[in-house]
């Protein structure tokens, strides 16, 4: 995976992640409504709802009532992107990793049996 593409799907899983922690322990789904401001509860548009940069745009407040934005959106975005592209740095150019099956034992090497008898 190129890195830039694991940057941005870095991004966007940490602000879905941000989503997760926010609605499940309020019993909210996760797909709707869209996002809102908690405090005027208006819709947040697409461009600020990008992440890091929307926050950064918005200096850390909402566009219609200001009320501050935590900080902690924009970081765990940025660190799910620093880790997913420390991820693709480190596995590209290398072969995907052989599959193993821990329930599947490898066959004896045949010297194992006449080793025994010996
Ligand atoms: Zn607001």
């Amino acid at each position: 995976m190129p890195v830039a593409l694991a940057t941005i799907l870095g991004a966007a899983i940490g602000s879905f992640l941000n989503v997760v922690a926010y609605r499940l322990p309020r019993h909210e789904s996760l797909i709707h409504p869209p996002s809102r401001c908690p405090g005027c509860d208006t819709a947040i548009r697409p461009y600020d709802n990008i992440p890091v940069l929307g926050w950064l745009l918005l200096r850390g407040h909402c566009r219609q009532c200001h009320a501050a934005i935590s900080s902690r959106y924009p970081i765990v975005e940025a660190s799910t992107a620093v880790r997913h592209t420390s991820t693709a740095r480190v596995s590209r150019g290398s072969p995907a990793p052989k599959a193993r099956s821990w329930y599947a034992p490898t066959a004896p090497s045949p010297g194992a049996a006449t080793s025994s008898a010996m």
